[in-house]
């Protein structure tokens, strides 16, 4: 009962009341406390009932000689050479011009500062650096290999650093590199070839540059627009977030391609970051824990069981726990749960904003207790070693055990020897050819162009050559709103850093229909003054880069003075076409209304203004679906997995909620939906399966790719159900004419459960309803065995 207790309690004082508990139930636990120390035996034991050192065995792996090389350096390790392998800090302490990390100019002289690196690596034997921006593959080569060279002479034990960085949609921290479209547009394409070819890719061009340790895939669910990370996610559905989330970690911690270097992968930013209450980055958010296992669980699930090597924290705090400090959701949950056995690392500054920001810390010191006790092993301090002071005295003082310390400790020295960086420390420079190749800008290119989705079309696309382009709106001849954050730096402001030869919606544009046959209007009264000479009007709007705190806004809607953009077009009676470049849905109803077609580019990166401008002449068919909910207005921001009580008069229809809703894209050929079957209307076994099938016939003139979803809801549940979720995707080209059958397996335990508060699946009997396309249909669970 104690132990159950235990289990489930947690927050600040989490760790106070757990000892007393202990040692009011189980007195024996005194006088066992009185031989070796009261402190010792809370730090050596979990509130799992799982000692440290049980749960250090349980992690080792079945690679005897690479645990027993664990073992040996931990039994070699000082105190100071284990808390500094707990450390990492940001290249801007380390590099001789301290902006670089900050973002200076790409052709910054970057070398390491071996006065500033002798310190941090000799006194504090830091383990792990981070960060950067996109220089040539030659100065990460060098500067990594400078780095890598001077710590392994002043390691004692050898032990290589290992380096992390954000490459969050290709190598976007590497000149010259292959930038993918950033993950919501991933998500709209329901390729799952996308998700692997930018792992492997992103791999490819960097691995061999000491990029490692990727702070990468974000598999935050999106659940509201108001929060500046949406465009990092796969989108709303926990289903594509696993799956494609999945593909991505298998793909580039097991592909063999890139070897003697290997990556291993982060899954962020756990937990439930992505929904703070009032849709501010890093503000608190309030979930249920039913909801928590419904939505935002799932794709972390799928990673760890896909053997992710480490996860980030949410930097935020959830359900009155800041999540740095919370033993339930980093222990309980993560390990004890979830079964994560790698290296948990803290989000930028986190331990310090225990104290400073969340207020459940007196000091810094304090705070570094509580992150350790919670179940930190890194911390990305990042400008700082006081972490490293700190925690010794810790332990030294006996308030963290060093079985505590060991234990993350092994932890991070298998990711390195399991990323072969005891025998491979040093980069390579014989691969940097690979970098942007055509044959990877081609798979770029081909991503983009299945990821923009084409949301209106009232028969003016596509614009037949020869016709005359208008071309307007703020972000036209922009290349930066195409890439979004997090691309050649953490936020890019400035147009001279992204590749010559990369296009703009309007260069596009002129490429597409030679470039006599498009203008620019760079004012609105430009543009009524150029309107009667030219055919169609393509205003493009939407966001200028932004990443994180930066993303955060109070208004949802369109901007006035883009909109006022979009009126003038539609004044002057000519086709207008929107093109939204942009990380989230931004709310025009009315302009979108009035506008002859409407393409949600979302954030396509470098190959974007091709794409862009290969489907508005229809040269390419566009094939990509939405991947969240479009609001359709601004106070309405509703998810398409919503319950029914949500949106009470609404239910049956999805406007006024959505816009557009989640999975829809229109394409220039139409696909026929029939035929939809089931092998059978009951399931009358939780082992048995049911497969539907349904036909899709290409009934246009045109060759186009469907992406078939296949949607579940379950009528009558113990707890109230979303009112549509996706189970299944397939995506397929077809002729026209041509028919395709495609088929879903629907399985209980993959299909029918959902998640109580506890996490446990359950299986109710009761009719389902089965959605794809415009047809629905119904078979029902009905177990013999079951009571009624
Ligand atoms: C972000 C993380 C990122 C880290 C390192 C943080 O501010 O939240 O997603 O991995 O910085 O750059």
């Amino acid at each position: 009962m104690v132990v159950v207790n235990a289990v489930f309690f947690s927050g600040p004082q989490h760790n106070r009341i757990m000892r007393i508990n202990k040692v009011a139930v189980a007195l024996f636990f005194v006088a066992i406390a009185a031989l070796f120390g009261f402190r010792e035996l809370w730090n050596s034991s979990s509130s799992s009932g799982q000692s440290l050192a049980e749960r250090r065995k349980f992690e080792r792996t079945n690679n005897q000689q690479l645990e027993k090389k664990i073992d040996e350096l931990i039994g070699q390790m000082t105190l100071e050479e284990k808390v500094g392998q707990m450390t990492q800090i940001n290249n801007s302490e380390i590099v001789t011009n301290a902006a670089w990390g900050a973002g200076a100019d790409l052709k910054i002289e970057t070398r390491i500062d071996t006065a500033k690196l002798g310190k941090i690596v000799r006194k504090y034997h830091v383990g792990s650096f981070l960060n950067g921006i996109a220089v040539s593959s030659q100065t990460w080569y060098q500067f990594y290999k400078d780095l890598q060279a001077y710590n392994m002479k002043a390691s004692r034990l050898k032990i290589p650093v290992i380096y992390g960085i954000d490459h969050m949609h290709g190598p976007n921290y590497l000149e010259g590199s292959t930038i993918f479209p950033h993950a919501i547009n991933t998500a709209a394409t329901y390729n799952n070839e996308f998700a692997a070819d930018m792992a492997r890719i992103t791999a490819t061009e960097t691995a061999h540059l000491g990029h490692q340790w990727l702070f990468a895939p974000v598999l935050d669910i999106a659940r509201t627009p108001l929060w500046g990370r949406f465009y990092e996610t796969l989108g709303e559905s926990p289903y594509v977030s696993s799956t494609m989330g999945s593909i991505f970690v298998k793909t580039v911690q097991d592909e063999k391609a890139y070897g003697p270097y290997r990556i291993g992968s982060t899954a962020k930013h756990f937990l439930a970051y992505s929904d703070p209450k009032y849709g501010w980055d890093r503000g608190p958010a309030d979930i249920s824990e039913q909801a928590l296992y419904e939505f935002h669980i799932p794709s972390f699930q799928a990673a760890i069981d896909a053997g992710i090597k480490s996860v980030m924290i949410n930097s935020g705090e959830l359900n009155g726990e800041a999540v740095h400090g919370s033993y339930k959701i980093l222990t309980t949950l993560l390990r004890d749960k979830l079964k994560f056995k790698g290296v948990v690392v803290t989000d930028w500054e986190d331990i310090i904003r225990l104290y400073r920001n969340h207020r459940v810390a007196e000091n810094e010191k304090d705070a570094t207790m509580k992150a350790i006790l919670a179940g930190v092993d890194v911390a990305m301090t990042p400008y700082s070693t006081s972490f490293c002071d700190h925690l010794v005295a810790l332990v030294k003082e006996e308030k963290v055990s060093v079985e505590r310390i060991d234990l993350s400790v092994s932890r991070i020295l298998r990711l390195k020897l399991e990323l072969g960086l005891f025998e491979n420390p040093y980069p390579a420079n014989d691969k940097f050819s690979k970098v942007g190749s055509p044959e990877h800008r081609a798979k770029a290119l081909a991503a983009a162009r299945e990821s923009i989705v084409l949301m209106k079309n009232e028969n003016v696309l596509p614009l037949a050559a020869g016709k005359k382009i208008l071309v307007a709106g703020p972000l036209a001849d922009l290349k930066r709103p195409l890439a979004g954050g997090w691309t050649l730096r953490w936020i890019p402001a400035e147009e001279e850093i992204f590749p010559r030869d990369m296009l703009t919606v309007y260069g596009g544009l002129q490429r597409q229909f030679s470039a006599p046959n498009v203008s620019l209007a760079a004012t609105a009264d430009e543009l009524k003054r150029k309107a009667a000479s030219h055919d169609a009007i393509v205003v493009a709007v939407g966001e200028l880069p932004y990443s994180e705190g930066f993303g955060s806004i109070h208004d949802i809607a369109l901007p006035a003075d883009q909109a006022a953009i979009v009126k003038a077009a539609l004044s002057t009676g000519k086709p207008v076409i929107v093109v939204i470049i942009s990380g989230r849905p931004r709310v025009m109803t009315d302009l979108f209304n009035e506008s002859d077609a409407v393409l949600f580019a979302g954030l396509p990166g470098f190959e974007g203004g091709q794409a862009i401008a290969e489907i508005i002449g229809g040269t390419v068919n566009p094939s990509a679906k939405l991947s969240f909910n479009y609001p359709y207005s601004v106070n309405r921001l509703i998810p398409h997995n919503h319950k029914i009580s949500e949106v009470l008069l609404a239910h049956e229809i999805e406007n006024p909620i959505a816009l557009r809703a989640f999975g829809t894209g229109m394409s220039y050929t139409t696909f026929e939906y029939s035929n939809l079957q089931l092998s059978d209307s009951v399931l009358r076994d939780e082992t048995a399966s049911v497969t539907a099938s349904v036909t899709v016939k290409n009934s246009g003139s045109r060759e186009g790719k469907e992406a078939v979803l296949w949607f579940l809801h379950d009528e009558v549940a113990s707890i109230s159900r979303p009112i549509r979720d996706l189970k299944f995707y397939e995506k397929n080209l077809l002729k026209p004419g041509e028919s395709k059958t495609f088929t879903y397996v629907i399985k209980p335990w993959e299909s029918l459960y959902f998640p109580d508060e506890k996490g446990e699946r359950i299986i109710e009997d009761g009719y389902f309803t089965l959605m794809v396309g415009n047809l629905k249909t119904r078979f029902k669970l009905q177990r013999s065995s079951a009571v009624n």
